[in-house]
């Protein structure tokens, strides 16, 4: 363990839709990791992009948390809120000259054409700002998924803090945020494995400490795709808490006895909060979901 902060996790739900199975998943996997611990679990709603937001999804993450008994610690936090102090941090690495604007549209980096702004001064007002990475080596030892390993070599890897449209890149955000929030440990799902280097090499660059970090296996389709907005997962039945917990337990390979699959929320989650086990999903970074 790096960290000896005492325990914060947290649930960091964006308010693009409402929770599905997946969702709800890596939420359940947090609250019983943090409560394991005997740690403080906190919620954050990620609202920063706000084109990609749902009118009525918070209301619904809120509601479908506390159905499942999956009740948080402080007062829910909200990333719109400190939009003030994104900026001033941004302000502050612009000054030593640790980012540059960056004029790129989408288009041309998907074409792979080179981007040449590193070197050049733009004033242009539609530019984003990418951090000026210095080539290093990013290790970190994940609780499930093992050692993992990116080499930042070039320009290539200079990744946005702000894009084009002004909003806040999730990399630098979730930093200030767990910062914010004094989290100690990320439980999250393991297709943000491969973003973590970013944003550790960004606590490094702004002296934080690091962090611990747990990536839990994702919940795939029979089609091999991952349950999520995009292919459409259905919102998870608020009048099964009870069928639908004692079915993530069995997808997270806890073994939950047959008897529980009827027990009252508040049992369920206390013998799961007792039993919890996440070396049972050790290196595995999909569970499928047969129904
Ligand atoms: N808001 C992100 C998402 O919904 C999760 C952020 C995180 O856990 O780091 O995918």
């Amino acid at each position: 363990m790096i960290n000896n902060r005492p325990y914060i996790g947290r649930f960091a739900p964006s308010p693009t839709g409402s929770l599905h199975l997946g969702s709800l998943c890596t939420a359940l996997a947090s609250f019983l990791e943090a409560r394991r611990q005997q740690g403080l679990w906190l919620l954050r709603i990620d609202d920063l992009d706000t084109q990609r937001n749902i009118k009525g999804s918070v209301d619904n993450i809120l509601k479908t948390l506390y159905t499942f008994g999956l009740h948080w610690d402080r007062t829910e936090d909200y990333q719109s809120h400190y939009l003030k102090n994104y900026e001033e941090i941004l302000i502050d690495l612009t000054k030593n000259q640790q980012t540059y604007p960056c004029i790129c549209s989408r288009k041309i980096l998907l074409a792979k054409q080179p981007c040449l702004c590193r070197d050049i001064i733009s004033t242009q007002a539609h530019s984003s700002l990418r951090v000026r990475i210095n080539p290093c080596l990013i290790s970190f030892k994940d609780k499930l998924q093992g050692l993992t390993s990116h080499q930042f070599s070039n320009q290539n890897d200079d990744f946005l803090l702000k894009r084009r449209d002004g909003i806040i890149a999730y990399q630098f955000a979730v930093v200030i945020d767990d910062e914010r929030q004094q989290v100690s440990q990320v439980v999250r799902g393991a297709d943000l494995l491969d973003s973590t280097p970013n944003q550790i090499y960004l606590r490094q660059l702004l002296g934080l400490t690091p962090l611990n970090y747990m990536h839990i296996p994702v919940i795939i389709d029979e089609g091999g795709y991952k349950l999520s907005k995009q292919t459409r997962a259905t919102a998870v039945d608020l009048k099964k808490p009870q069928a639908i917990i004692f079915k993530l337990l069995n997808l997270l390979k806890q073994n939950p006895p047959k008897e529980l699959n009827q027990s009252p929320i508040k049992e369920q989650l206390e013998w799961a909060i007792n039993n919890w086990n996440p070396l049972f999903l050790k290196n595995v970074r999909a569970i499928c979901n047969n129904d």
